[in-house]
């Protein structure tokens, strides 16, 4: 027997209301159809700008295809969370100028969005089916293959911007995009046809490693966000400087936007408590954090975003953070994390080491010792 995919007329108002209640603060509905982004998606990964997440080509089918997410899927409700939170925990004037690492602003709290989120899609899913009891659903944040921004931009929630990030007109872009996939025929919301960015090109102009090979088209391979977070090797010597102090993450193509900068989208609004910015995790004191070990690294991010990156990704890129500072003073740390026993905090610390300034000695001495064919590379490359 086909399932009756017809809602209660009502249904569309009790999730819209739910969804506000629970913090979502855009709501949208679009059939379940193949996204005409797909076939950029592909342009996209045959340039070789997903760099080693091969996640993407492997799911390319599910990319296409929404219904093998969800067997049977008609439509998608697209909802926005908000994380446009402001700094709260400044260090009382860094009396010693301390070299800082700053993280992207979605990860200032001390929860995973995905723990957050999914819970509350969980909630709306539970309203469709005691509605509608041989309705199925699914949530997604981040969790499945699908075009979330395509979808977004369908459900009428906004544009794709130049920084290749949807665009709200009056929430900017500061926030999470979610899914919930039913198998219900849900009233379509009018798409967002038009793009507010005009001439502007702030984002494209403003980011420091080039990673915008053209607009609205990112290069992992270049850009900050990937490098710190998701990289799991040594970073390019000739991306290093353009990290600046950037520990994990950028937002640099979202501050520059003008459409973050109107008071409605400001963070005056309410973010969820969890999103508010923690003691300590932004800016983080790097030669502070260089000194963690494996279990000090584990108490104090393992609840964290930071968690993703590991202790060995989050150190490589203190040193670089370090290295670009000119902080002289974390020079004898540097060198003591050239014996680190991961060879990716050894490689970083040689090269920032290296960067500001340090005995050539200690360099030579560590290549005579190291076993390590990236490490000993990197020192090679230091010392010629
Ligand atoms: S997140 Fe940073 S590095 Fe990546 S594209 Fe935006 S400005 Fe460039
Ligand atoms: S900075 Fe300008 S070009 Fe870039 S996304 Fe914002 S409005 Fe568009």
């Amino acid at each position: 027997m086909t399932p009756d995919r017809s809602p209660p007329s009502d249904l569309v108002q009790r999730l819209a209301t739910r969804a506000a209640e629970l913090g979502f603060d855009l709501f949208g509905i679009t059939p379940a159809v193949t996204v005409e982004g797909y076939h950029r998606l592909v342009e996209w990964i045959d340039a070789g700008y997903a760099a080693e997440m091969d996640y993407f080509a492997d799911r390319l089918p599910a990319y296409r295809d929404p219904g093998l997410v969800l067997a049977g899927v008609r439509s998608v409700i697209v909802l926005s969370y908000p994380y446009h939170t402001l700094p709260r925990f400044v260090r009382d004037g860094n009396a010693n100028q301390r070299a800082e690492g700053k993280i992207a602003r979605y990860a200032w709290g001390d929860v995973d969005y995905h723990d957050l989120i999914h819970p509350l899609l969980t909630d709306l899913k539970s309203l469709i089916r005691s509605a509608c009891p041989d309705a199925e659903a699914r949530g997604v944040v981040d969790t499945a293959p699908l075009m979330e921004r395509e979808f977004a931009n369908l459900a009428g929630l906004g544009w794709a911007g130049k920084n290749s990030l949807l665009l709200n007109k009056r929430r900017g872009s500061y926030f999470f995009l979610a899914c919930l996939l039913t198998t219900l025929d849900l009233p379509p919301s009018a798409p967002h046809e038009t793009a507010h960015c005009g001439t502007c090109t702030r984002c494209l102009d403003a980011c420091p490693t080039d990673a915008f090979p053209a607009p609205g088209v990112v290069d992992s391979r270049r850009c900050i966000s990937y490098l710190t977070i998701e990289h799991r090797g040594p970073i390019a010597a000739e991306l290093r400087p353009g990290i600046g102090d950037w520990l994990f993450g950028c937002d640099i193509c979202q501050e520059v936007c003008p459409w973050n900068r109107r008071t409605d989208s400001g963070p005056s609004r309410e973010a969820n408590e969890r999103l508010q910015p923690r003691p300590g995790q932004n800016p983080i004191d790097l030669a502070e954090l260089l000194t963690l070990n494996d279990d000090a690294f584990r108490a104090r991010f393992r609840r964290t975003p930071l968690w993703r990156a590991r202790r060995r990704g989050l150190l490589r890129n203190a040193a670089i953070c370090l290295g670009n500072s000119g902080d002289r003073s974390a020079l004898g740390l540097l060198v003591s994390l050239l014996a680190d026993r991961e060879p990716l905090i050894r490689g970083a610390a040689a090269w920032a080491a290296s960067r500001l300034g340090c005995d050539t000695t200690l360099l030579r001495d560590r290549l005579a010792i190291e076993t390590d064919p990236d490490v000993r590379a990197e020192l090679e490359s230091l010392l010629s």
